[in-house]
């Protein structure tokens, strides 16, 4: 069994005093017995005792100098309890005690001697940092130095002879009796154990035992050498804690994260690529080979080996397949990692999914081009004009409708340049509302482009205001050549028609008409011969034939202001408008047609507004349409028993503001609801010898003049032909 050891100085002092005087009492009684007793025994062994207690001090001077003394006193001792005779037994009694005590002497001075260089090497194990523990086969602790006692926080006066595995609580994750059997079995055992030190504090400590075998084999004692791994283990758990963190980090993020060895070889990727059934024990770098499209593949692996050859970043795009076999758009990037020579040591990639942005760029694509389809169908193009720069952005079509090439800088200059020169001001006025901040625009102007054509467009832009662009006008500009075009031959048309009705119209009249201008051709006639008459007296009557004659020219003007009136409407020419005195229209016109009138026995009753509405109009067109309001009344009235009663009637428009308005009505058969919906068609008629143009010409010309028309069935029965043209407010009259 082990020895236990420990130093502890003062104590020490204390017992090597007592030890002294021990051995002082009990050298001065052998001596007194030996040297005045006579006693025939060897008394003097005794002082073997006397060095054995000097020597257990550890003083080997003291041990030396004892032993020397001892002899000494032993010599005086057989001198002085023998006379001149010396029996032989009493020599030898004296050599024996000699020899014992000169033995005694060196055997403990070099036992001292081997305690002493023990003690050192016990010094020596106390000055080791690591905590240096013995026990014996019992657990009981034999030795305990001072890392164990600053490690464990136990004293050694406190461990010695403790159970040490009870003492410290120690665990393991290898049970205890497994590592007893170990250490019997190989002698050795290195490995972590868990303790609670003296204040209650847990530990982990990294142990290493030995097992101490005695000569004949037998195990005696272990020791173990310990130091505390706590903080070790700490981290190593923090650096494994944040290492799962970033694993995780990593497998959540929303890209196929790798990285590779330096020369391409695939050495890790995230969760992202297990999910496409992809594991990277597949063959490293040909995982690509599975998962590239087949027609990527060639080029991805191209700019792979390019970016791997000159160390630069790594960039492609290729489709990937997906966990559902599936292939989606990804852009491929990788970053080398280099040391602090420069070397590659790594690569570090992430794949990111951009399938949405692909099929977003694809959207975008096709819409564009159904846009550039849709403007050059609709001879629509769009300008986007940057204030307050006045940077503009025209679309090809815009480019096409203003006849420049391409790389023309679009600008207002631009648009000036090939704009109609009547029209420049227009265009100018607008450009500047809009520099001015007008919201919305909407212009219509010609351009004269190089080769002489001319077009018609329209142009509405509206103002539109981004936080990062700043302000801008986005607009439509619209090639409405043919459309202008198209309007200017219907107007033609409608105007042909419209002589053509006329003349047939006038046919209808002419009995009317004959007789409007037979009836101051007749009144000519008589007014001459009574004229004639007057001179031709004895005293001829002069002033009677000069009125006789002012009634002549009279008629013959009215004559000839029907006559010019009917050829007006005969003639075929443009619509000239003017403006007009609505109800002097309506009396012309009434007298126009007053035979048909008479004819159909209608009573015509006006009711003029005072003053006379004026309005903007084509003199004939307005007489066209009131001939044939009027005539239809007469038409309608012509199968009714009752009274015929056809009123005339201007005024304001009580629905349409700034507006005068016309009212013909009559006593007839009025109109049906059925036929209400169609009246104003073209060719809708109801009479036998009726062509159906009549209204629907009323209401071209309304329109064009920027009225409506209308037919109402009033309560009292027959029909109400309305119309509304804006009034001339301005009232410069047409004379
Ligand atoms: P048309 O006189 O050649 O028939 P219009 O266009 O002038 O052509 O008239 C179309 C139809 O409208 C007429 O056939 C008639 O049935 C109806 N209509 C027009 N004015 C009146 C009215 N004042 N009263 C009843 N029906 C009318």
């Amino acid at each position: 069994m082990m020895e236990t050891f420990q130093s502890a100085p003062r104590a020490v002092r204390h017992d090597t005093r007592i030890v002294s005087i021990l051995a002082a009492v009990i050298g001065l009684a052998v001596f007194l017995i030996d040297a005045l007793t006579p006693l025939d025994i060897a008394i003097a062994v005794l002082y073997v005792i006397v060095v054995l207690l000097v020597s257990s001090t550890g003083n080997r001077t003291a041990t030396v100098t004892t032993a020397w003394g001892c002899v000494l006193l032993t010599l005086v001792g057989f001198i002085l309890s023998h006379d001149e005779t010396v029996s032989s037994g009493a020599l030898a009694r004296c050599a024996v005690s000699l020899l014992a005590i000169v033995t005694t002497a060196i055997l403990t001075l070099r036992n001292q001697s081997a305690t002493t260089k023990m003690q050192e090497q016990l010094e020596l194990l106390n000055l080791a940092h690591d905590a240096i523990v013995a026990h014996d086969m019992n657990d009981r602790i034999t030795f305990w130095n001072r890392g164990a006692e600053a490690l464990y926080g136990f004293s050694a006066q406190e461990a010695l002879g403790q159970p040490i595995q009870r003492m410290t609580q120690s665990s393991s994750p290898v049970p205890h009796a497994l590592i007893r059997t170990e250490l019997l079995r190989s002698g050795h055992w290195d490995g972590e154990i868990t303790r609670v030190r003296h204040d209650g504090s847990e530990i982990v400590i990294a142990s290493r035992a030995a097992l101490l075998r005695d000569a004949k084999g037998l195990p005696r004692a272990v020791l173990a050498t310990s130091n505390d791994i706590t903080q070790r283990k700490r981290m190593e758990a923090e650096v494994q804690r944040q290492r799962e963190e970033l694993r995780k980090t990593i497998d959540v993020i929303p890209g196929m994260v790798w990285s590779s060895s330096s020369d391409g070889r695939l050495i890790f990727i995230n969760r992202r690529w297990n999910d496409l059934g992809v594991a990277l024990d597949e063959g490293g770098g040909d995982i690509w080979r599975t998962i590239v499209h087949p027609a990527d593949l060639a080029q991805m692996q191209r700019d792979w080996q390019a970016a791997i050859a000159a160390g630069t970043p790594f960039e492609n795009v290729s489709r990937i397949r997906g966990g559902d076999g599936g292939y989606r758009w990804m852009h491929i990037g990788a970053e080398p990692l280099r040391d602090g020579a420069g070397q590659i040591l790594r690569w570090y990639g992430v794949n990111t999914d951009i399938e949405a942005r692909k099929q977003a760029e694809h959207a975008l694509r096709r819409s564009e081009a159904f846009l550039l389809d849709a403007q050059r169908l609709s001879r629509t193009g769009s300008i986007a004009t940057r204030l307050p720069a006045g940077t503009m952005w025209w679309s090809d079509e815009a480019y096409r409708i203003f006849d420049y090439p391409r790389d023309v800088v679009p600008s207002i200059d631009a648009i000036l340049a090939h704009t109609h020169p009547d029209d420049i001001a227009i265009v100018r006025g607008v450009h500047e509302a809009a520099a001015s901040g007008a919201c919305e625009i909407d212009v219509e102007h010609r351009l004269l482009l190089p080769d002489g054509a001319i077009k018609h467009v329209h142009f509405v832009a509206h103002r539109a205001s981004s936080e990062s662009d700043g302000d801008e006008y986005v607009g439509a500009l619209m090639d409405v050549t043919e459309t202008k075009l198209a309007q200017e031959a219907l107007a033609r048309s409608t105007a042909e028609l419209a002589h053509v009705t006329r003349v047939t119209m006038l046919g209808e009249l002419a009995a009317s008409i004959a007789h409007e201008v037979t009836q101051p051709m007749a009144a000519i006639v008589t007014c001459g011969g009574a004229g004639l008459r007057w001179l031709g007296r004895e005293k001829p009557d002069i002033a009677e034939a000069q009125e006789s004659i002012t009634q002549m020219i009279r008629d013959a003007k009215r004559a000839s202001e029907v006559i010019a009136r009917i050829r007006a409407m005969a003639r075929k020419r443009d619509s000239q408008p003017a403006t007009l005195d609505l109800n002097e229209i309506v009396g012309e016109t009434i007298e126009l047609v007053r035979r048909e009138l008479e004819r159909y026995r209608v009573d015509v009753r006006t009711d003029l507004a005072m003053p006379s509405p004026t309005v903007v109009c084509d003199r004939v067109q307005l007489q066209q349409v009131l001939i044939n309001l009027i005539m239809n009344a007469a038409q309608a009235m012509s199968g009714v028993n009752g009274p015929r009663i056809l009123r005339i009637a201007t005024g304001a428009s009580s629905r349409d503001p700034g507006c005068a308005q016309i009212t013909v009505q009559d006593s007839g058969t009025g109109i049906s609801e059925e036929n209400a919906r169609r009246l104003f068609d073209a060719f809708f008629t109801t009479k036998a010898e009726g062509m159906g143009m009549g209204l629907s010409i009323c209401r071209s010309i309304i329109e064009a003049h920027g009225g409506r028309i209308w037919a109402e069935s009033p309560d009292e029965g027959g029909a109400r032909l309305r119309f509304v043209l804006p009034e001339n407010e301005g009232g410069d009259n047409e004379h």
